[in-house]
């Protein structure tokens, strides 16, 4: 599988992030924002979306509170 090939729209680019509020570690696709926890091959369907995982966690939907990671 090409490395950073998004697998859910086959055209994006799947890239790294700290979520600063949380410190946690997620993939996410720049396009249809489908998104992985930062373990996870990417080999399974994602199941949600950059927008959904900072709703559930009441947290802004702003880019800035996202740090990419390389
Ligand atoms: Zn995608």
């Amino acid at each position: 599988m090409e490395s950073n090939e998004c697998t859910e729209c086959d055209y994006g680019t799947v890239a790294r992030y700290r979520v600063t509020a949380t410190q946690e570690i997620v993939q996410f696709c720049d396009e249809c924002e489908a998104l992985w926890d930062a373990e996870e091959d990417r080999t399974s369907p994602s199941v949600t979306t950059i927008e959904q995982f900072l709703t559930v966690r009441g947290l802004p939907l702003l880019r800035s509170g996202l740090v990419p990671l390389v």
